[in-house]
């Protein structure tokens, strides 16, 4: 196997050859210039020194001449220093040019001739000194010493001539030299970076690439992919080797996910088998996978606990559904028997009411009654009103308990109903000495609520408020506009209050919170009632205070959309009372009565008695009515329910089915005051449903909103204008 290593040393290696025998021949080349450049240098150093000994020489001449014509000592004292000057000169170049080839023999030549030059001067000097100028002056016109002169000269200058191109040789050597320097460092230089490139892409194969592609995959591996192919992995070298193990990496990788994928599935049979002693991640997954399978296998025991129970459960529930279901059944059924027998009281208690409360109400309108009589016909009233109210009272909570209160929702003037509720309660209030107060800084108000409903609700908060409030109390009615169009009415009183601690069961039915250990008497129904009254009117309840010192009431109910300022009611008059008078209504209708009870014939009979302009028909049962009907086209039919042959369901479908006697407003006139009997007769088309016990107002006044309605009594009133 040729190893990466083994690869990069090889090249190393040749690398550092080629640059030591580069070096080596730079090294060489520049020894030759340093040579070169060094014969150069002697060469001039020797031309220096032949100049040198010329100038000497000449200055030497000169100083002698000198001396001869001026006979001054000085001259000869130059002339001295001159020759000595040149013969050292002279031992320089000797010492300078002992390696030489031909100079030291040419030197040791001049030595004589230089010696013969300063002899032969010094010759003149003598002969100065001894005969004076004269004689020297011929000396030198004949010449003395003058060849000796220029036989110097020219020796030194052809020395000066040889050394000169000697130079000039030497110096075009150097130059040769410096410029094969040059060359082999540019050679040099292009050599080792052609090297180092190929070194750089030596490396780069086989290293950097191989490794570039291992990190590519490491990465696909760090981001889950477990598919990748691992390359190289055929190569035999260091990154063969790198890549195999990489390779059994990504196998392991994929034994731990697929394991993984087992578990994951739900599959805790696979088995994890580590490859070696220090595999620790195959050592932990198999740990895992045990510890999953025991797991699983406690699972699997709970598991079958808990459907044991819940079969368990469910069998207890199916018997306990059974039992509920008879439960239910048993209590739908008493329910059933409850609301038969609660229907039943109700008219037969209603029934003979009719008679004592109509009769009554008749026998209080008597103007010929003495005193004593008036105040037992009206305590009669009171009893018969309280014992009616009582049985009105459990109805009406059986039918909101039930949700099958029929209501017909109105604009209600407040101050109408609150003056005639304050009215009602005064008798009451009076017997207490209680103040009944408030209303009149109230601005008028309408609000949507039924009537007949919202009465019964303050009447009862009156009552209550009248019950439980102290001798000489105060009872205040009050109300404001609130957010969201709406209106809060409050009954406050100056009585006992409600302990803090009860206040919660305040509208539970039959909970009177203490008061049943008084003398207040009551059955803890009023609240309860006037709570789901309320709730079945968009309305709300509460109590907004209570201490020792009172207690403030509230109920809240929509406005109604405003009525032109004219129209609005005055404060504390009674609208609905005032709304249809009999002097409304013109002169000749005919009702027509349908009853099979002489009592309450007789009692419809003397409500109507007072009123000339109508004519009362009666007819004891279905089919006399039905003929009258058609014979003589009353303005209105009263119809019993409950007749003899044909009752009064039959006898209003007749009455629809004929086109004489179709557009005849018919009244139901029935002790069934239930209100799944209310709904029926309502559906089945009864202009208006009237439940006995009759209060005459609310009778007379519904007669005559009919009657007012007839086209021919619009006639009459339009002439009458
Ligand atoms: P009851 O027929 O007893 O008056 P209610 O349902 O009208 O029944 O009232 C329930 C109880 O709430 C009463 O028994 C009484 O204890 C208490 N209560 C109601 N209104 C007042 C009030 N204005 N002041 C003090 N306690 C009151």
């Amino acid at each position: 196997m040729r190893s990466v290593g083994t690869r990069i040393a090889a090249g190393y290696g040749l690398a550092l050859l080629a640059l030591f025998v580069i070096g080596f021949a730079a090294y060489r080349s520049t020894g030759t210039l340093i040579a070169s450049s060094e014969r150069t240098l002697h060469s001039r150093k020797v031309l220096h020194q032949l100049n040198h000994l010329l100038y000497q020489l000449h200055f030497a001449e000169t100083a002698s001449r000198g001396y001869l014509i001026a006979g001054d000592p000085y001259y000869i004292n130059q002339y001295q220093t001159n020759r000595r000057e040149s013969h050292e000169t002279l031992n320089r170049l000797i010492r300078l040019t002992r390696h030489d080839a031909t100079l030291p023999q040419r030197l040791e030549a001049f030595v004589r001739t230089q010696d013969a030059v300063f002899t032969s001067l010094e010759r003149t000097h003598a002969v100065r000194d001894a005969d004076g100028l004269a004689e020297a002056s011929l000396l030198l016109a004949g010449r003395d010493g003058m060849e000796a002169m220029n036989a110097a000269r020219s020796a030194i200058l052809e020395m000066v001539a040889t050394e000169q191109d000697r130079l000039l040789a030497r110096e075009s050597g150097s130059q040769g030299a410096a410029r094969r320097t040059q060359n082999m460092i540019a050679v040099s230089s292009v050599a080792a970076l052609v090297l180092l490139a190929c070194m750089t892409i030596l490396i780069t194969r086989s290293i950097a690439g191989p490794l570039r592609q291992m990190s590519v995959g490491s990465q696909r591996i760090a981001e889950g992919d477990l598919t990748i192919d691992v390359p190289l992995v055929g190569r035999k070298d260091e990154i063969g080797a790198l890549a195999q193990s990489f390779a059994q990496m990504v196998l392991s990788l994929r034994g731990t996910a697929d394991v993984a994928g087992k578990i994951a599935a739900g599959d805790l049979t696979v088995r994890v088998e580590p490859q070696s002693e220090k595999d620790a991640v195959g050592h932990a997954l198999a740990r895992m996978v045990s510890d999953l399978a025991a797991l699983d296998g406690q699972r699997r025991e709970l598991y079958e606990q808990v459907e044991a129970h819940a079969h368990t459960m469910e069998e207890q529930v199916a018997v306990r559904t059974v039992e509920l279901r008879n439960a239910k059944e048993e209590a739908e059924r008493a329910n059933q028997a409850k609301s038969e027998f609660l229907s039943r009281m109700s008219h037969e208690l209603r029934t003979p009411m009719n008679s004592i409360l109509g009769f009554a109400q008749l026998l209080d309108m008597d103007s010929a009654l003495t005193d004593s009589q008036r105040n037992r016909v009206s305590r009669i009233l009171r009893g018969g009103s309280h014992l009616l109210e009582l049985i009105n009272e459990v109805l009406d909570l059986a039918r909101v308990e039930t949700g099958r209160l029929s209501l017909s929702t109105e604009s209600v003037a407040l101050h109408a109903l609150v003056a005639e509720t304050t009215e009602t309660i005064r008798p009451l209030a009076d017997d207490r000495d209680i103040a009944l107060t408030g209303m009149a800084d109230a601005r008028p108000r309408d609000v949507v609520a039924d009537r007949t409903r919202l009465r019964q609700v303050l009447l009862n908060l009156l009552s209550n408020a009248v019950k439980y409030n102290r001798e000489g109390g105060t009872v205040s009615v009050t109300w404001e506009d609130i957010a969201d169009s709406r209106v809060r009415v409050r009954v406050a009183d100056t009585g006992i209050g409600i302990p803090a601690e009860r206040l919660g069961e305040l509208f539970e039915p039959f909970s009177r919170l203490g008061a049943e250990t008084t003398e207040v008497e009551g059955t803890g129904i009023g609240l309860a009632l006037v709570k789901g009254l309320m709730e079945a009117m968009d309305g709300t309840v509460g109590i907004e205070t209570t201490s020792s010192e009172g207690s403030c009431f509230y109920v809240e109910l929509p406005l109604a959309a405003s009525a032109p300022i004219g129209e609005q009611d005055a404060p504390g008059s009674d609208a609905d009372a005032e709304a249809v008078t009999p002097a409304d209504v013109s002169q000749g209708y005919v009702v027509l009565y349908v009853e099979d009870n002489p009592a309450n014939l007789q009692l419809v009979g003397e409500i109507l008695s007072g009123r000339p302009d109508i004519t009362l028909m009666t007819a004891p049962h279905a089919r006399l009515g039905l003929e009258l009907a058609h014979a003589h086209r009353p303005d209105l039919i009263l119809l019993d329910i409950h007749l003899p042959g044909m009752d009064g369901y039959e006898a209003l479908k007749a009455l629809q089915a004929w086109e004489e006697t179709r557009d005849i407003p018919v009244l139901a006139l029935t002790a069934d005051a239930m209100p799944r009997e209310v709904e029926r007769g309502l559906a089945a088309g009864f202009a208006r449903y009237v439940t006995k016990p009759i209060d005459v107002p609310t009778f007379v006044e519904a007669i005559d909103a009919f009657l007012a309605a007839d086209p021919q009594a619009d006639a009459a009133e339009q002439s009458d204008a």
